[in-house]
Order: C-alpha cells, then structure tokens, then sequence
C-alpha cells in the first residue's frame, strides 16, 4: 500500500470522487427520481453502471480467468484513456516521467507531452528488436513512475520473455504497464494474472484488434484493486455508455468465432510472409506475434506510394527509430492480401 502511495500524485491519493446517483443506490427500485433522467426512452434514459461490473464479470468468465475479479478491472474508452489515465494518477507535470521502449506506440509519447511528462525512450537492438534491460533499467530514476512494455510490440511484432519484464518490475520502483493489444495472436500466455501478486503491474488490453470491435472503443486494464480504484475515481463518471458495453456483452458470446478467426489471421499472416519473402525488393520479414508485418524493403517511400496510386493503405514506418524502409502491413482478409500481393508482384524496383 505505501510503495503505491509513494508513486500516486498525492493530490489523486487524497482525491474524493465525485458521488453520482447510481454509486449511492444499486439494485431494483420501484421508481428511479434521483438522477434526473427522462422517465422515457427506457432503456438509454437512465444512465449506467458507472463501474460496468456485469460486463467485467462476464469478460473473467469468458477468459477464464483465475484469481482476478471484476475489482481489478478498469475500463476505458479505448486503451487510449487507460494510458492517459495512467500519466494523470502517477505523474507530477514537469516533475516525473516515462520510460519507454522504443520503436512502441505513438500514444505513450503523446499523451506524455498532453500532460507534460517527460518521455524518456530506450531503444531496442537494432533487427531482432530485443530489450535491452540494462538500458531501460539505467534510464530510470527516483522520478520515474511508468515504463512502457508494449509487447508484442507494436510496430516491430515480436514479443518479450517473461524474464526480462520481471527483472525490470524488480529493480525499479515503477509501475510497469505491459500493453497487450496484440497478445490474442501471440503464442505467448498473457500477464493478466499475475497482477494478484505484482502490485505495480498494470496489463492493458482492447476489444479493438483481434475482437473486431475498434469502432466501438473499450480498452481495459488490469491491476491490482487499489489502483483500479484509484483509476475509477479519477475517470468520468460514466465513460463507458450502454451502445458500448451491450455490444461488447454480445460480442463476448461469439468467442469461438473470434478464435476462428485470430487462427484464420495468423494462417493468412504466413501466407503474407512467405509472399513478400520471394520479393526482390524485400530484404526482411521480420517475424511477427501480432496482426501485422514489418517488413523492410530497398525504397519504403516509393513503395508505399506506388500502392497509395492503387488504392492500397499500408504504414509506412521509414520515419520510426530502427524501422528505415520499413513498412508495417496489417493481415487483412484473404482478399485484401491477394490485392496487396498482386499488386507487389506487379512492382519492378527501379
Ligand atoms: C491498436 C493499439 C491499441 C488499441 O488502442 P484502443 O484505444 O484500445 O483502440 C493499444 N495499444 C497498442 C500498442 C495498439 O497498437
């Protein structure tokens, strides 16, 4: 508890949360006139569980989860609000900062400067994309409140041992939040639960890629209960809206054909490879636990131009650390692909 007190901004540990109708009476009433909703238009007139605890308990049981309850839950709009929410409970503006693995996500860095933290990054080996635990270990100090494991990583697709995260949560005193966007196509096992034992471990993970649900923005992280309590009184009230968490509820019940079709991605993700591979123009398929590809060619520029005039989108990463060339293509359906692949097949490299 004080090692946590120790690392929440003091003015958020003393914070006392606004109290909203639904958090003062919970169950069935004969006649709801506390909240001043309308009396019509049932059921979007009332506002909802502010906590979403159905919806929470119903994620546990369909991840099978063990010795995680619906009080380690937090959910966000998107994983881009738990990440903001991070910085505005643990970081000082000004004072504290961010260490971050670098090539990762964008919106660890930009959410960083929205709060005026500063963002510290630490590069990986360059190709295999390995950690270097010395290095992140060394760019940390007595200000350091959150290292950044996004793995697999995104844009680099490969993920970390066990074994380094935890000697990095070991030596420094931080939070370390694993990001694990991507973990439903990795054939490693996800970190969820081990925050019943790792108090400063926070996991994130999103309906938006392998769920298929990116339009309807739910994120969510994992941690121990007094930081999600922490993180519960400092959101809006009611952040997540009811279009949201009943259709995440029905999604929930289609988990075999979201399995189907994370296997389906991951059969197409080799087809992928072993296409670009014969390319002449492509030097590196670099092995990827994730939706995606990095893929380094002879001219990223022109490339992704030359499918830009065709009506293809992919990311071109030239400008990101360690990625010159590189192009990070996404595994979309059987057709997508076939488009992207004839369509290389017709590139000449000048
Ligand atoms: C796509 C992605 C997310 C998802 O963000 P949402 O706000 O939940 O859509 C989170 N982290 C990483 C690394 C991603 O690539």
């Amino acid at each position: 508890m004080d090692i946590l007190r120790n690392l929440v901004r003091k003015n958020i540990w003393n914070l006392k949360p606004y109290s909203c109708a639904r958090d003062e009476f919970k169950g069935e009433a004969r006649a709801f006139l506390d909240a001043n909703e309308s009396a019509y238009n049932a059921p979007y007139n009332r506002y909802p569980d502010p906590l979403n605890l159905a919806l929470k308990e119903k994620i546990i049981s369909v991840a099978g989860y063990h010795n995680i309850e619906a009080s380690n839950l937090f959910f966000g709009v998107g994983s881009d609000e738990c990440i903001d929410i991070l910085y505005r409970v643990l970081c000082n503006p000004g004072i504290d900062n961010a260490v971050a693995i670098s090539p990762s996500y964008g919106m660890y860095g930009v959410c960083a400067d929205v709060n005026d933290i500063e963002y510290r990054t630490v590069p990986l080996t360059p190709d295999t994309f390995a950690i270097d635990t010395d290095a992140v270990i060394a760019a940390c100090d007595e200000h350091t409140k959150i290292i950044w494991i996004c793995s697999p990583n995104n844009p680099t697709g490969n993920s970390f041992d066990f074994s380094d995260i935890r000697r990095i949560y070991d030596t420094v005193n931080a939070i370390v939040v694993v990001d694990e966007a991507y973990i439903h196509f990795s054939v490693r096992e996800s970190l969820v639960e081990k925050v019943s034992e790792m108090e400063r471990l926070v996991v994130l993970q999103t309906m938006s890629k392998a769920w298929g649900c990116a339009a309807v923005r739910l994120g969510i992280a994992f941690a121990c209960r007094t930081l999600i309590d922490i993180f519960n009184k400092v959101k809006y009230p009611y952040n997540i809206n009811l279009l949201t968490s009943e259709y995440v509820n029905n999604r929930l019940d289609e988990f075999a054909q979201i399995k189907a079709q994370v296997n389906l991605t991951l059969q197409l993700r080799q087809k992928m490879a072993d296409s670009l591979s014969v390319l002449n123009f492509v030097d590196i398929v670099y092995p990827s636990d994730a939706n995606f590809l990095l893929v380094k060619v002879t001219n990223a520029n022109a490339i992704y131009s030359y499918l830009c005039d065709r009506g293809i989108v992919v990311r071109n990463r030239n400008n990101v650390v360690l990625c010159g060339n590189c192009l990070r293509i996404t595994i979309g359906s059987y057709e997508e692909n076939a488009i992207l692949i004839a369509a290389l097949n017709d590139y000449t490299d000048k």
